[in-house]
């Protein structure tokens, strides 16, 4: 146990209730640390897969499949069961260095001081406004996770023949959560030459009767209060597609205001913290987990995330975590590859740090991925890679103790 006499108020502040958050708090608990508390600023956490009513989720944790609101209730007990502290209605307004973090709560504001913090708050979807596109300020213009929340926190229809706008994974569960609420969407659009989710999730609206169309993108919202139409412009010029409203899926982008408006470096390619390979941040006493780090993996995938930096941030508090002596930066200056993370990789190497670089790309593509140390090549691989798709590259062999920078570059 750890005993930090009259220093911080906590051992650690995890920020974000989801499954990476409360995977790393659970962990934490689990190794013996004492004060472990997760800050959700919703009334309820468990984090996204509280409001995705499909399965399946669980399987990696829990050998079982489950819908998302069982998956979260099951990660919100196991927490509890092990110790964890949960907060909600408490949103973290501000991050210090300290760290010390300002909380917003019904009580009103303060400030609360950890030993380390791990900042998990997730990604959401890229709003209308941040997408530019023109027209009317209707209602029926919605994410897929407000969709979600409606349908299955709420019981509510808020349209009945939406257009969905996006070809992602997240796009195909919301035609279920459309066929859930009795919802028939009038068409799909996307902008690439095919759907971004892989094969077969691109067969889902011809199974389900929903018309898509690809190379096709929307270029303004029609209507008054509610909507009636949606101009789209494809192939064969512009054309208005009838509908009650427009459902914005995907183009997920990090939760990750505190950190730009804080004191952490923050990274162009992923929109989350620069971290090393123990998700460790610039400020040491900050870590980052699950999709935060980069958009977007599954909730298991975040969940496992989450549970290792737990155990990390558990070794650090301890001591038997070594404090990066020297860095290696990794970068990139080629456009089709969208982030690369970690962002650093913190020398001495010990054992249970990430043991990849996790790629992804902006737009499908085929040729050779390569990694320079310090301007020589020092690995290649062929790569057939969709925008969707992680790409890993080992790190094992790519850090030498002289080694200063690592590039990511692709060719044909
Ligand atoms: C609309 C949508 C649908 C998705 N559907 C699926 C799916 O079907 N299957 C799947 O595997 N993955 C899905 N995902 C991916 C999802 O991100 C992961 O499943 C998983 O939830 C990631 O876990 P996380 O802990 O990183 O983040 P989250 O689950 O997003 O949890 C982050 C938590 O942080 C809280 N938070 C944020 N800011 C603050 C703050 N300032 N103070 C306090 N709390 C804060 C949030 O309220 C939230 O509870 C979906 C994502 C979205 C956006």
């Amino acid at each position: 146990m750890t005993d930090l006499g009259e220093g911080p108020d906590i051992d650690v502040a995890v920020i974000g209730g989801g499954p990476s958050g409360l995977a790393a708090a659970t962990e934490l608990k689990r190794r013996g640390i004492a004060r472990v508390v997760v800050l959700e600023r919703e009334p309820v956490a468990g984090g996204i897969p509280r409001h995705c009513g499909h399965p399946p989720f669980g399987w990696r944790e829990f050998r079982r499949i489950l819908t998302g609101p069982q998956y979260a209730r099951k990660l919100v007990s196991a927490a509890l069961k092990a110790g964890v502290e949960i907060r909600t209605d408490t949103s973290v307004a501000g991050i210090k260095p300290g760290p010390c973090l300002t909380l917003a709560t019904p009580e009103g504001v303060r400030d609360i001081t950890a030993s380390r913090v791990i900042y998990a708050t997730g990604v959401r979807e890229t709003p209308r406004a941040a997408r530019l596109v023109s027209g009317v300020r209707a209602r029926g213009i919605l994410n897929t996770g407000a969709l979600q929340s409606l349908v299955y926190l709420e019981g509510r229809r808020p349209f009945l023949r939406p257009l969905i706008v996006g070809t992602e994974l997240v796009s195909f569960s919301a035609i279920q959560t459309c066929r859930h609420a009795g919802i028939r969407p009038v068409a799909m659009i996307g902008e690439g030459a095919t759907t971004v989710a892989r094969w077969p999730a691109g067969l889902f609206p011809k199974l389900t009767g929903i018309p898509l169309h690809l190379q096709t993108r929307l270029v303004r919202i029609n209507g008054g209060e509610t909507v009636t139409s949606a101009t789209v412009e494809g192939p064969d010029g512009q054309r208005d597609i009838p509908c009650d409203g427009v459902l914005l899926t995907g183009a997920f982008t990090p939760e990750s205001g505190l950190g730009r408006s804080g004191h952490l470096q923050m990274d162009r390619g992923t929109g989350g913290p620069v971290v090393d390979q123990f998700g460790r941040c610039s400020d040491p006493r900050y870590y980052a987990a699950g999709n935060l780090l980069r958009p977007v993996e599954t909730a298991g995938w975040s969940w496992q995330e989450g549970r290792e930096t737990g155990l990390r941030v558990a070794r650090d508090l301890v001591g038997t975590q070594p404090p990066a002596q020297r860095q290696i930066h990794v970068v990139t200056q080629e456009p089709l590859i969208r982030l690369v993370m970690p962002q650093r990789i913190s020398l001495p190497l010990s054992p249970r740090g990430m043991e990849a670089l996790q790629v992804r790309f902006t737009a499908p593509a085929r040729g050779f991925i390569e990694v320079y140390a310090d301007g020589a090549l020092a690995w290649s691989k062929p790569v057939d890679v969709r925008p969707e798709r992680r790409f890993l590259i080992p790190l094992a062999g790519l850090t030498e103790s002289h080694t200063n920078v690592l590039e990511l570059r692709f060719t044909k």
